[in-house]
C-alpha cells in the first residue's frame, strides 16, 4: 500500500484505445512505462477501468492487439467488480466500519444524523429526495473532516509540530498526501473505514510533515504514533478499494 503515499512526477495524460467483445466495448487507458519490460493489463477496482501499461519502445499496435486478444478478460473482470452503491434511501452505507441504513425523512427538522433504528444504526436525511445523495455524501464528509481534524491534531500535538490543515479529496490513487504548502489532503471515504484505519492514515500524514519520503526513520516515527501500521496497511490493501463502490465518484 506504499504505492498509494508514494509522491509520483507528474506524468503526461495517458492515451487509451478502445477494445469491443461481445457487443460491448471497453476503453482501455494507455501509459508507457520506461521501467517496464513487457504489456501488463489491470483491472482497477477503485476507478473501474483498464489500464496498459507498456515499455515506452513498444508500439500502439502492438498494444492493440495484446488488449484485443484479453478483451474477454477485460469484460469478465470488469463484470465482476462488486456492484455499485448509490447513497439512496435503503442504500446501505458504511460509516466508521459500521453499516448503516439510508433513510429519508422528508418532514423532519435539520439536514441529516445518526439515529440507532430497530435493525441497526440509520443515516437520516431530510429535504427533497433529489436531494438525498447529496446530503448523504456531503453528511459523510462533515464526519470526514471531524475526525480527521481531530486525529491530526492529536497526532501533531504528539511529535510537537505545529497543527496542519487538512482538505478532503475523492482521489482514487492515494488515500492521503500532504502539499507543499503543509497542508495535509485525506480522502473523504476513509470515514468509511474502520476508526483505526482513518487514524493511521492521519498519522502516516503527519510523520510526513518531518520525513517527506518513506525512509526508515518516517516508519519509525509512524509506528510511534500508530504502532500496528502494518495491519493498517493490509487492511487498506484488502478493503481500499470496496470503499469506492459508495455514492459517485468525485475528482
Ligand atoms: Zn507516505
Amino acid at each position: 500500500m506504499l504505492r498509494l503515499f508514494e509522491r509520483r512526477p507528474p506524468t503526461a495524460p495517458a492515451a487509451h484505445i478502445e477494445v469491443a467483445h461481445a457487443g460491448e466495448v471497453f476503453r482501455v487507458a494507455l501509459k508507457r512505462l520506461s521501467t517496464s519490460r513487457r504489456l501488463t493489463l489491470r483491472v482497477r477496482a477503485a476507478t473501474r477501468d483498464v489500464l496498459l501499461t507498456m515499455p515506452s519502445r513498444s508500439s500502439l499496435k502492438s498494444a492493440r492487439e495484446f488488449a484485443e486478444r484479453h478483451a474477454g478478460w477485460i469484460g469478465a473482470r470488469l463484470a465482476r467488480l462488486p456492484r455499485l452503491v448509490a447513497f439512496a434511501p435503503a442504500a446501505a452505507t458504511p460509516l466508521r466500519g459500521v453499516d448503516h441504513l439510508i433513510v429519508h425523512r422528508p418532514h423532519e427538522r435539520g439536514a441529516a444524523w445518526t439515529e440507532l433504528g430497530a435493525d441497526g444504526p440509520l443515516i437520516c436525511v431530510t429535504g427533497e429526495a433529489r436531494h438525498v445523495a447529496r446530503r448523504v455524501a456531503d453528511f459523510l464528509k462533515r464526519e470526514a473532516r471531524k475526525d480527521l481534524e481531530a486525529a491530526v491534531a492529536r497526532h501533531a500535538k504528539r511529535l510537537g509540530v505545529p497543527p496542519r490543515r487538512v482538505a478532503l479529496r475523492d482521489t482514487a490513487s492515494r488515500w492521503g498526501s500532504c502539499s507543499s504548502t503543509g497542508r495535509l489532503n485525506f480522502s473523504w471515504r476513509l470515514i468509511l473505514a474502520p476508526p483505526e484505519i482513518l487514524d493511521y492514515l492521519a498519522a502516516h500524514e503527519v510523520a510526513h510533515t518531518l520525513h517527506m519520503n518513506h525512509s526508515p526513520a518516517f516508519w519509525k516515527l509512524t509506528r510511534r504514533l500508530f504502532p500496528d501500521a502494518e495491519r493498517a496497511e493490509a487492511w487498506l490493501k484488502v478493503h481500499g478499494a470496496g470503499l469506492y463502490r459508495f455514492g459517485a465518484r468525485e475528482e
